[in-house]
This record gives C-alpha cells, structure tokens and sequence, in this order.
C-alpha cells in the first residue's frame, strides 16, 4: 500500500531531506501535495519531480507562474489545503507560519510528523485538545523529541515510570565563549553550525540556545513532563539524540549520526521502522562522547525559555514571536547576537498573561508580541546608529 505525504515548507533544509527520503523509500510513500513561500526554481524542480496533486504557495506571483506551467496542478494559497489528500503530513514550514498546517492536519484527524515546533509552542493550548481527534498523532521529526519518542517506548507505563528527560544540545557554534566574546560575533560565525546543517532561522536559535530553550517547551507540550524534570545537557557531538531516565535509574538513549533524514523517516514511517537507513552509527570510528552543563548566564535564552513554558499561557507565544524578530533583525545586522536574548526579555516583560481560548487569541498574541518586539528592536538601532525603516 502506498501512504500519501503531503509537505509543508517543501523548499527548507527539512523539507528537501523529506523528499529525499520518500524518493529512497521506491514507492512505498509517494507526495500528493507541497507547500512553500516564495523559491520558485526549487518548488518548479520538486513538482516535476514529484507531480503532486495540490501545491500551495503563499507569494502571488510565483503562483501564478508556476500554475500557468503546470495546469493539471491544483494551486492555492492557503497552506492549510495540502492536509487534505494525505495520509501523513510533514510540517517542516519555518516559524508562526506553520500554524495553519498543524491545526489542520490534527482536525482532520492526520498523523502529523513535526518540524515546526514554533506552532507547537506558540499554539499549546489550542493543539492540546486537537490531538484527541480520532485519528489524530504527532510525531516529532525534531531530532531530541523524536529520541524521547523512541526512548519512550522502552516503557509500558510512562507516567508512573519516566523521571526526567535529558535533552542535548550541541551548544552551538559559541559553546565556551564568554559575554565580551559575543558582543562582536556576526552572521557569519553565528550561521557556522559544528555539527548540523539547518535554514538559518534554526541556526541563529541554536546559537543563543533559544533553539534549546524552544525544545524544553516543545517537549514539555508533546510529552506531558514537568519543566524541572526536563534537563538539557551539552553534547558536542550530536550523537545522542536524547535521553530519559526511568524510576530504576535506567537511562535510555537513541544514538545516531547528525542526519535530519533519520528523524524524517521515523516520524513518516511510524509506527513501523522505515526501511532504509540514514545516519548510522560507525562504532570502530566513534571516539568518545562528552557531555557539560550549559551555560545558562551567557546564553541567557534558555532561562528566558524556561521562564515562559512555566508562566504558561501566552507567554510561549510572545517569547517565540519575540524571538523571530529579533532573529530578522539579527540577520538584517540591525542589532547584535547578544541583543537577541535582551529584545526577548524585554518582550516578555510586558507579556499582558492573556489566555488562549481560540485561533484568534493566538494570533493577536503573536501579532502583541511582535509589535512590541519590533519596538525594542528599533530602539536598539537607534542607539547603535543603524536606523532601520
Ligand atoms: P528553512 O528556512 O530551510 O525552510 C523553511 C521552509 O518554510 C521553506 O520551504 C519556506 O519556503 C517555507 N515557508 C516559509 N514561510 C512560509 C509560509 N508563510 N507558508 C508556507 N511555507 C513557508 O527551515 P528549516 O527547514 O531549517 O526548518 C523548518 C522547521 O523545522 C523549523 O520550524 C525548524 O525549527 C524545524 N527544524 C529544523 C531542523 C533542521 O535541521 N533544519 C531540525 C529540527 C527542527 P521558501 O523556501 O519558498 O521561502
Ligand atoms: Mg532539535
């Protein structure tokens, strides 16, 4: 039998890895439908490629020229349709923009493989209830949860048996520096991951931590633990995924290579075991293993990220609308790395503890928080002397 996947954010470091492992997979998964933004010679290639029967793309123009191209394609702009011929939909769209694609895919009662964790984060008390759709499930292609997921299963009675997660980190490409260090870093050195290979939103986040800092969140949304059970360890070699850790002081790990396309697989092929192998471990080759604690005074996001999954509510809404902003800023050279943790403080100290009840609440949470955001972000270049528009 062949399973339908559909593609959200097609275009993305995770959404051509997906491609690659459905087109490894010789058939037994086939695309029905994409989604991207705006990369028309990318989204043109992976529809011959792939001939799906609905492709969404948000930018007019592009669709328009891609839909007088491929005229038996059904376009639309609305992310949300690519949900609906799908068996197993892959959210790998970049930030808040992905919302529509988890909502619709856990409504309509779909397994959802997750890339997008910012929907996740931004949205958990409106995805809470959605994953007790009949048929619903998310499945976690983020490379930790997608480990706890796997660790998870050594247990038959999780609740009473899980202690705590360990999450780990890579530390990013600024492990061991010091503040004064960081207060000259650029785009460059913040885009040089050591160990993965990710779009550059992703790659700033894990230079901050605030990567990390959005996975306490998320795993604290997918599997019900406490914040002051999830740990987050620094292992620089990106060879275990994650860990939990059993009452009997069991702790169970899932180790591979560096390689999203595993992860992929899992979260498509689940809940059987996807037949070819990406990311295995040579273990003649693997020296060691290191772990650290993080340092949480420097990179001062992963506090600020504990500090709103605990305050709950909307506060992981507007510390990950904060964040994308002062992320563009960043990248735009408006403001500097050690400015990223100081606009998402600054947000979220007017963080107004509004609730959220439906989609509009989410949306005008993150539209709050952005404006907010953008404010302080402003505020910073003027002071540095780069005025921005
Ligand atoms: P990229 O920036 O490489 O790709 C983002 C994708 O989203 C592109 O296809 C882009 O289209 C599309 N997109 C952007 N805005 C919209 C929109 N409004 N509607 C529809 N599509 C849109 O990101 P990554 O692949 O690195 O990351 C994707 C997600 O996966 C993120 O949430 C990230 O945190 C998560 N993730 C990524 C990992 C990685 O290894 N890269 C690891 C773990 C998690 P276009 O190209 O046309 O702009
Ligand atoms: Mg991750």
């Amino acid at each position: 039998m062949t399973i339908n996947v559909a593609l959200a954010g097609s275009t993305g470091s995770i959404g051509r890895q997906a491609l690659e492992v459905v087109a490894a997979s010789q058939g037994r998964y086939q695309i029905v439908a994409l989604a991207a933004a705006s990369n028309e010679a990318v989204l043109r290639d992976q529809i011959t490629t792939h001939r799906p029967r609905v492709v969404a793309v948000t930018d007019d123009t592009v669709r328009a020229n891609l839909a007088k191209q491929f005229t038996k394609v059904h376009f639309t702009a609305n992310v949300a349709d690519v949900v609906d011929d799908a068996d197993v939909v892959v959210n790998a769209v970049v930030g808040f923009a992905g919302l529509p694609v988890t909502l619709a895919t856990l409504r309509r009662g779909k397994r959802l493989a997750l890339a997008n964790k910012e929907s996740l984060i931004a949205a958990g008390p409106l995805v809470q209830p959605l994953r007790a759709t009949p048929g619903a499930m998310i499945v976690p292609v983020d490379s930790e949860h997608c480990a706890l997921h796997q660790c998870l299963r050594a247990s038959d009675a999780p609740q009473r048996e899980l202690v705590s997660l360990q999450l780990t980190a890579s530390g990013g490409p600024f492990r061991g520096k010091t503040r004064t260090e960081l207060a000259t870093v650029d785009v460059e050195a913040a885009l040089a991951h050591p160990t993965w290979s990710m779009g550059r939103k992703i790659t700033i986040d894990s230079s901050t931590l605030m990567n990390k800092g959005l996975e306490v969140i998320e795993a604290h949304e997918l599997f019900a633990v406490p914040y002051d059970r999830i740990n987050v360890v620094v292992h620089p070699q990106s060879i275990i995924h994650s860990m939990v850790t059993f009452t009997d002081g069991a702790t169970v790990a899932q180790l591979s290579l560096p390689d999203m396309r595993l992860p992929i697989a899992y979260a498509i092929a689940w809940p059987e075991r996807f037949d070819v192998s990406f990311g295995a471990i040579d273990w003649a080759s693997l020296r060691r293993l290191d772990f650290e604690a993080p340092d949480f005074e420097t990179f001062r996001c992963l506090n600020l990220a504990y500090a709103a999954g605990r305050t709950g509510g909307s506060a992981p809404a507007w510390l990950s609308a904060a964040n994308e902003v002062a992320v563009d800023a960043f990248l735009d050279g408006r403001i500097g790395w050690l400015q990223i943790a100081e606009v998402n403080d600054a947000t979220l100290q007017q963080h107004d503890g509004a609730r959220l009840v439906n989609v509009d609440d989410v949306l005008a949470a993150d539209g709050t928080a952005r404006r907010i955001a953008r404010g302080i972000v402003n505020t910073f270049a003027h002071s540095a002397g780069t005025v921005s528009a």
